[in-house]
């Protein structure tokens, strides 16, 4: 059984992002990235699936720029065995990243395909659902258990007021939630480890992908700020003042 775990490289997420000036997007000059917190237990999920003696191998792979590398070291820090990395420079959008990873399995030959349930820096939430529709493949989203078994897989999925349990016949494609697993740090002596394990280069022409853009940002504003609070002594005080505005 082979796990594949495309990973995204985004803003940290403790960063607090800032718009550019002239509000075409957010600023990305010595910005800390890292990976997308949704692929971290994407890889959790597939090592703990390997160390139980369901999978063989996981693969991680990320489409974009020179640094996520280094993204993807922290993958095969964490326990990973391979890298793909599939070199672009420019934004990436779900629809040619979902044709890449089709490329790359139409290679591989994964038996599941791990992914985020999105990415926190353009929160799509659509590379694992157009994977699964161009792939033809079923699909379990918002993954909180995954019960890997032999030629199929159950899913509990997080879904409004309650959790749902899918069983998907292999091969299959499957999103996380934030409650299916706590990842583990990379130790360092699997830092270490990590330096010799290999990194495949690819570009997206390799898959035959034409990765231009199909949407325009028109304008990306910061959040409007919070008008400051006023403290009240009593409740009585609070009554009128609510009255006074109109809002009871
Ligand atoms: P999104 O649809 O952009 O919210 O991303 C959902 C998930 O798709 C992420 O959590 C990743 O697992 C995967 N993904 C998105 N973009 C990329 C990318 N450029 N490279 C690798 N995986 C990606």
């Amino acid at each position: 059984m082979k796990i594949m775990v495309p990973i995204k490289r985004v803003v940290d997420y403790n960063v607090k992002v800032r718009v550019k000036s002239d509000n075409s997007g957010v600023e990305l000059a010595n910005v800390k990235m890292s990976m997308n917190p949704f692929d971290e237990i994407a890889i959790e999920e597939a090592i703990r699936m390997k160390e139980a003696g369901k999978a063989e191998e996981v693969i991680v792979v990320s489409v974009g720029p020179k640094g996520a590398t280094e993204t993807l070291r922290t993958g095969l820090a964490m326990g990973a065995d391979r890298g793909i990395l599939v070199n672009y420079e420019g934004e990436t959008e779900p629809l040619a990243v979902a044709k890449v990873l089709k490329g790359i399995i139409a290679i591989e030959n994964p038996d599941v395909v791990l992914l985020g349930k999105q990415a926190i820096d353009d929160d799509c939430n659509q590379t694992g659902q157009m994977l699964a529709q161009i792939m033809g493949w079923a699909q379990g989203t918002f993954a909180s258990k995954v019960d890997l078994g032999d030629g199929s897989v159950d899913v509990t999925r997080e879904v409004d007021g309650g959790l749902e349990t899918v069983k998907l016949t292999l091969p299959a494609i499957i999103t996380t939630d934030l409650r299916l697993n706590e990842p583990r740090y990379a130790t360092l002596p699997n830092i270490m480890k990590a330096k010799r394990k290999p990194i495949d280069e690819k570009t997206p022409a390799d898959y035959g992908v034409d990765m231009a853009p199909r949407l325009t940002t028109i304008k990306v504003e910061e959040p409007a700020t919070r008008e400051a609070g006023i403290i009240v002594e009593n409740v009585e005080e609070l009554v009128a003042k609510l009255k006074d505005k109109g809002a009871i």
